[in-house]
This record gives structure tokens, C-alpha cells and sequence, in this order.
């Protein structure tokens, strides 16, 4: 058994802690334990501090500089990457292919942003008065409280810490409590990289550490990415401040089906979206909506696909499935599966709360015949389990999907461009797949959803700098 102690990382120092929470390997249980002190508000005023320090020299040593820390952090990550990634397997059940190609993209998110950091772009206008000019320059905002969770436990983090960074932001970062030996490391390769001391600071605990970052009265603007409820809390609490927030919360992600899609591809893109990473990404699919003419022979090819997948340890090749990252969700899963198989009309076709595993592992769910207000279609279940609704056409399927408070990925197996068209246009979702899984994207776009999956400016890409920039405008007259 390895045991690992957590500190806390304020302005350059690793600072221990009292309280304890404690993470285990999801896949068993004598493996790994890791004890997490808990940072109350008084530890948060601290890294506050050495944040708001640091950011009067940090925004004003040079772009270059901070294109070079950047880039050194992803050098860094990548010569770390398998030490990385065995222990996001370890530390959250993530299988290591999974593990090392989000490794992979946490190394090019911080490499993308250091070129970003050489490119804030400014403007210059002529003034409507005579004689006079007006500049906009993109200014950092100061202070960044981030919160983030276990699912993609290095790449979100990189997401946020990069951006940040690249716009001449400091950062007081709080990683779950279900993934802080992984963000303990990333914070280590960031001070390796000889990012300023105080530009990040890490303080760990769990939604009452959480909450003494959003209350802060030194925090200029809040990131979070994590469950709904959560996102409410945190959006609320940078409302009574006035501050800059935006809240990258869950979805209820559907994949339509036509029956001129190609049936193979189709299933193949279901059971990568609504299974890999133990359906527990964000963009994962939970509705599977299937034109009727195709549905009996799209479920059988699913279900047999889903027969054939590999549960098995993290770290062994072979596997695909690794379990869900804590007894807590474990337990949450089974509830929600058990709430579905015991709603009337839907039918579990295989997995379910009976079949018995090991650990934090739970059976591949899919459940047929699935109903627009069923327990499924309307809250998010962050588990390996979809159900089908069976639909008499596109126009029928396009409600369907578009029957959520939720937006966040939404895809369209088809080889019809017409409805490929028309989906993209009116499918309520911030971002669309077309004969893709609704999971999967790339680092160099904007990311984003709407109605209750996401408020505020888009992550990532060159979106970025509308959340970690502020416009100033000076009037010129020579
Ligand atoms: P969570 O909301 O339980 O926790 C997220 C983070 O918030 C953790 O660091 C947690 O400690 C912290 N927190 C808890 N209570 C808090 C409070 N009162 N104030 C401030 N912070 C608090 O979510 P989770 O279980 O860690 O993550 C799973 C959820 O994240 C899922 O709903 C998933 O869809 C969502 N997610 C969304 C995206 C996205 O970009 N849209 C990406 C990944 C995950």
C-alpha cells in the first residue's frame, strides 16, 4: 500500500495541513490511499495573498516570459506523462490509455496557450472626434479563483491554470478532493517550470474550501467546472460580489440516429459516447435516440457490443472500463440505475443495479423504450448507463433531443445533409457532432453549452480571453 500526504502550494511553498480527507484506487482498495488537508478560510486568505502579490509582478514580466513558463510546462508534462498517468489511473479510476491521451492534451493546451500569450491582440481605432484616437487593450482581470473536478483531474486544470496564466492572471486553484494527488503533481511541474512563485497557488479540500474561495473578497473572477448544483452555488456567491463567473456544469447529452445513418458506425459512436471513461465525462451520451424503422437492429448490435466490452484494472492494457472514481459515486449510480428500473415503460436490456462488482465497478446500463420524462432524460446520471428512445422520425428525434434543461453536446448519425444542416442549426446544444460521439473534443476551439450546462464566456481556444482579459479603452489626443 502507498500512502501519500498532500500539502497545500502558497507562493512557491508546499504548506501542510491538519484535517484530513482521504482517496483511495477506485479498482482496489489496498493499493493507494492519498490524505488531503482541508484549507479553511483562513488558509484561502493566505493563498489570496500571495496570489494578489504575485500578480503585481507577474502582469507586468513581459509576454515572452510567460509564453516560455508555459511552454516549459508542457515540455515537462510531456517527459512526465506515463508517471502522470498511471497515477490518474490509480488516484481516479480513468483507464491509463485514457489517462495518457489526456495527459497528452493537458501538455498541448499549455503549449497552445504560450503562443497565445505572444498574440493579445489589441485595437486601434480613428475617434469620432477629430484629431483624437481610441485604443482597446485586453488587460488581465487579477486574481482567478478556479474550482475543478475529478473527471478530467490534469486536463481542466490546464484548461483554466494556461489561459490565465497566458493573460497575465494569477490563480488560486482548488482541484476535487477526489483527484488531488494528480493536481498536487501538475502543481509541482508548474513551480518546476519556474512559473512565478504565488502566480498559482493550490489549496486543497472540498466544497467548504470551495465555497472560502468564492466568498473571498480578494478573488476578481470565478471558474468552475463541476456538477450543477455546485455551479449554482458558485454563480450565486460571485453575484453577490459582482464578480466575473462562468460555470461549466453537465449535460443530459443525446445522439440521434436516422435510418439512413450507417447502422455500424452508429453503434460504434453510442457505445463510445454513452460507455468509454466509464460514461463519466460531461459530454457523455445518456439519450440514444433511434429512428424506429432501425431501433430493434440498432439495439441488438449495441448490446452486443457493450456484451464485449472489458471491465477490468486501469492499468492493464487490455482494459476499457476502468470503475467510477469513489464509493460515493458508486453508490449515487446505483441509485439513479435503481430509480430507471423501477420507473414503469422503460426496459433494462443489460447491466443494472443486480449484476454484482467489485470495488467502485459498475455494470455497463442500457436501458429501451425509454419516455421523454423518464428519471434518464431529465437529470444527469455521471455513470456508465444510456437508455434508447425509439422515435417515428427526424422531426420527432429532433424534440427529443431538444427535451432538456440542458445543452451541452448533442450528435447526429446521418448521410443526409439536409438533416445534418437543419441539426446544427437547431439542435439546442452548444456544441454538435455529426457521426461522432457526442463525446471527444479538441483543445483549440471554444467549448461551452447552453440553457443549464454552462454560463459565462466559452473555455478554451481563442475563446478564452473573453473570461481572462478585460477591455480597457483609452482616448488618445496628441
Ligand atoms: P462537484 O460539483 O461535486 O464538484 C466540483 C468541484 O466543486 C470540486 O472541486 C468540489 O470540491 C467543489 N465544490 C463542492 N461544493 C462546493 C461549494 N459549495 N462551493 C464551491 N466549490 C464546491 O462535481 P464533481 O462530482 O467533481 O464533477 C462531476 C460533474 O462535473 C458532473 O456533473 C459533470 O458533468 C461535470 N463536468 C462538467 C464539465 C464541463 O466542462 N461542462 C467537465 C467535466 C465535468
Amino acid at each position: 500500500m502507498q500512502i501519500i500526504h498532500l500539502s497545500h502550494h502558497i507562493g512557491g511553498t508546499d504548506v501542510s495541513g491538519t484535517a484530513v480527507l482521504q482517496q483511495q484506487n477506485p479498482a482496489k482498495a489496498d493499493d493507494l490511499q492519498i490524505t488531503i488537508p482541508v484549507a479553511d478560510a483562513h488558509v484561502v486568505e493566505q493563498a489570496v495573498t500571495a496570489a494578489k502579490t504575485a500578480f503585481a509582478v507577474f502582469r507586468d514580466q513581459g509576454i515572452e516570459k510567460r509564453a516560455d513558463a508555459l511552454a516549459k510546462v508542457q515540455q515537462l508534462i510531456v517527459q512526465h506523462s506515463d508517471e502522470l498517468s498511471q497515477l490518474i489511473a490509480r488516484e481516479t479510476g480513468k483507464t491509463f490509455a485514457d489517462a495518457k491521451g489526456e495527459v497528452g492534451r493537458a501538455a498541448r493546451i499549455f503549449g497552445f496557450f504560450a503562443g497565445e500569450a505572444l498574440r493579445i491582440v489589441g485595437e486601434r481605432l480613428e475617434s469620432t472626434r477629430n484629431g483624437a484616437m481610441v485604443e482597446v487593450e485586453y488587460a488581465p482581470v487579477g486574481v482567478i479563483g478556479q474550482i475543478t473536478p475529478w473527471n478530467f483531474p490534469i486536463a481542466i486544470p490546464a484548461w483554466k491554470i494556461a489561459p490565465a496564466l497566458a493573460f497575465g492572471n494569477t490563480v488560486v486553484w482548488k482541484p476535487s478532493e477526489i483527484s488531488s494527488a494528480t493536481a498536487a503533481r501538475l502543481m509541482a511541474l508548474i513551480h518546476e517550470a519556474g512559473v512565478l512563485p504565488g502566480a498559482v497557488n493550490m489549496v486543497l479540500g472540498g466544497g467548504e474550501t470551495g465555497a472560502a474561495i468564492c466568498a473571498n473578497a480578494g478573488i476578481d473572477a470565478l471558474s468552475f467546472t463541476g456538477s450543477q448544483a455546485t455551479g449554482k452555488k458558485v454563480r450565486l456567491a460571485a453575484m453577490e460580489r459582482a464578480i466575473p463567473v462562468q460555470t461549466e456544469m453537465g449535460g443530459v447529452n443525446a445522439l440521434l440516429v436516422l435510418a439512413d445513418a450507417d447502422v455500424d458506425a452508429a453503434v460504434e459512436n453510442a457505445l463510445n459516447g454513452a460507455f468509454f471513461a466509464a460514461g463519466e465525462r460531461c459530454t457523455a451520451t445518456s439519450r440514444i435516440v433511434v429512428e424506429q424503422a432501425i431501433a430493434d437492429e440498432f439495439v441488438s448490435k449495441l448490446v452486443a457490443r457493450v456484451k464485449q466490452l472489458k471491465l477490468g484494472d486501469p492499468l492493464d492494457a487490455a482494459t476499457q472500463i476502468g470503475p467510477l472514481a469513489s464509493p460515493n459515486q458508486k453508490a449515487l449510480i446505483s441509485r439513479q440505475t435503481a430509480k430507471m428500473e423501477q420507473y414503469p415503460g422503460a426496459q433494462l436490456v443489460c447491466g443494472g443495479t443486480a449484476v454484482e462488482m467489485p470495488a467502485c465497478f459498475f455494470a455497463p446500463t442500457l436501458f429501451d423504450h425509454a419516455k421523454a420524462d423518464d428519471p434518464i432524460a431529465l437529470e444527469e446520471i455521471f455513470g456508465p448507463v444510456a437508455a434508447v428512445f425509439r422515435v417515428k422520425d427526424y422531426a420527432e428525434g429532433l424534440a427529443m433531443v431538444n427535451n432538456s434543461r440542458f445543452g451541452l453536446s448533442a450528435g447526429l448519425c446521418t448521410n443526409s445533409l439536409k438533416y445534418a444542416e437543419h441539426f446544427k442549426r437547431y439542435a439546442k446544444s452548444g456544441m454538435i457532432m455529426i457521426n461522432l460521439p457526442t463525446a471527444g473534443i479538441d483543445y483549440h476551439v471554444p467549448f461551452g453549452g447552453v440553457g443549464a450546462s454552462s454560463y459565462g464566456a466559452r473555455e478554451q481556444g481563442r475563446a478564452a480571453k473573453a473570461f481572462y482579459t478585460v477591455a480597457k479603452t483609452t482616448y488618445l489626443k496628441a
